[in-house]
């Protein structure tokens, strides 16, 4: 250490030993950054205006992409609800936590309590946790978000379109059922108040949106305003209920030392834009997976950035820990990558390859350039390529919109793709289990919802 810095130190020791002020000013250049992960449901790659929407005007998410970074090449970690928000917060494929299928309301499996979510490290490191919105990783005590490392939890246990549908402050049911016109700005208010409520603590904010996944529903008066119709008022509204979240990071003085994260759990479902990509949510293509991005933190990522690195809600984990002074789990596969330089640094992906899952299987795997898909489906039945000797290659530099296959030009990239897939398949090999129904059971004995022991 030089020893201006060594005599700076020093002193900083010494104020601190005996509570002067130059300690707090200390206190405040070193304190790890607040971090706000806002994750919209079925939100698709174009539905933002920085992403080139017009039919759709979301100033909030674009102000949120012009003062910080935006990754076109970001993927959620499953092309579904469940699996993606798994591997969000535990930085694994969903298929390692035997979270690879969809919870419904007559599950009885959830996020199994030995996994290590984001909010787990972040409350270990001394951070305030709160999540606002929707959960969808089990809804019994031992899954519920306060035992996943939430202090504080208000919203709803799983999808809007799922039964019964009611709103909860902790474990105690608030509004039965959800008014699911008022869900955004009640999770707005929610979001704003634990922001001022922890404005001295450093704090971890999940804010995970209910729309636009289906049912849409929007308050009377943001009614009528997109050219999108409901699906686009829905959208403009999420918008509103961000720009609302970064009006109290302002009043609250912590918006330059807060990192935002905007992405979505998967790609659009029945409406809505995937952008210039093919398929879309449950699908095996990009338009499947590949979803917006953004991350803002004034000082540290340079406004204005845009990076086609490739990326994965996986990162998160591994990137958000760094930064907090965390250590990752040693014990167990972490296959997230910290992508700290990619936005700060616009370094190159840590990712050799990434694998894209459709419940237990390995549907398509990418590198840099090449994207192989191994399953895709007709109407309403899988295609397994493989079954047929073939699969479909894809060259993501050339025609991102997985058009023409290019096996017979590359089958060296081929050979490549299928080698990581091989070696993950054994990994995960032990892991397959059956999809759940999405169907209650006629047993009038299984409960249907959430489970939970005291409130
Ligand atoms: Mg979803």
């Amino acid at each position: 250490m030089p020893p201006m810095k060594h005599l700076a130190a020093l002193l900083a020791l010494v104020a601190a030993g005996f509570g002067h002020a130059p300690a707090q000013a200390q206190d405040e250049a070193q304190r790890p950054p607040n971090i706000v992960v806002i994750l919209a449901d079925d939100l698709g790659w174009g539905d933002i205006g920085a992403n080139g929407a017009r039919l759709i005007a979301t100033p909030n998410i674009d102000r949120l992409a012009a003062e910080g970074i935006r990754l076109t090449s970001f993927y959620a970690g499953a092309n579904v609800c469940t699996p993606s928000r798994a591997a969000l917060l535990t930085g694994r494929y969903p298929i390692r936590s035997g979270m690879q299928h969809v919870v419904f309301p007559h599950s009885d499996f959830g996020l199994p309590p030995e996994e290590v979510t984001i909010a787990e490290l972040l409350k270990d490191a001394g951070y305030k946790t709160g999540m606002v919105g929707k959960w969808h990783l089990g809804h019994r005590d031992e899954f519920w978000p306060t035992a996943q490392g939430f202090d504080e939890f208000y919203g709803v246990p799983y999808s809007n379109d799922m039964q019964p549908f009611d709103l909860y402050r902790h474990k105690t049911v608030v509004q039965s059922p959800a008014e699911q016109r008022e869900l955004t700005d009640r999770y707005a208010a929610a979001a704003s108040d634990f922001i001022a409520r922890h404005r001295a603590a450093p704090f971890f904010l999940y804010y995970a949106e209910t729309f636009p996944h289906l049912p849409l529903a929007v308050p009377e008066a943001a009614a009528g305003q997109s050219g999108a119709g409901l699906y686009g008022d829905v959208v403009e509204h999420l918008d509103e209920g961000i720009g609302r979240i970064m009006a109290a990071l302002e009043a609250n003085g912590v918006a330059d030392n807060t990192l935002v994260i905007l992405t979505s759990d998967n790609g659009p479902w029945f409406e809505g834009d995937q952008g210039a990509f093919r398929g879309r949510k449950g699908g095996t293509h990009e338009g499947g997976f590949r979803v917006p991005f953004i991350a803002r933190w004034p000082g540290r990522i340079a406004p204005g950035g845009v990076s086609g690195e490739m990326a994965m809600g996986i990162d998160l984990l591994p990137t958000i820990a760094a930064l907090a002074g965390a250590q990752v789990p040693q014990d167990r596969t972490i296959d997230g990558r910290n992508i700290g330089k990619v936005l700060m640094e616009r370094a190159p992906s840590p990712h050799e390859v990434l694998f894209f899952f459709d419940g237990n299987d390995i549907v398509a795997v990418r590198d840099r350039r090449f994207r192989l898909v191994l399953s895709t489906f007709y109407r309403t039945f899988p295609v397994p390529f493989e079954r047929f000797g073939t699969a479909l290659l894809f060259d993501l530099e050339r025609d991102p919109m997985e058009r023409f296959s290019y096996l017979r030009e590359h089958p060296e990239a081929r050979d490549r793709l299928m080698a990581h897939v091989a070696a993950m398949r054994k990994e995960v090999a032990g892991l397959r289990k059956e999809p759940a129904s999405p169907f209650p059971p006629d047993d009038p004995t299984i409960p249907k919802g959430p489970v939970l022991s005291h409130h």
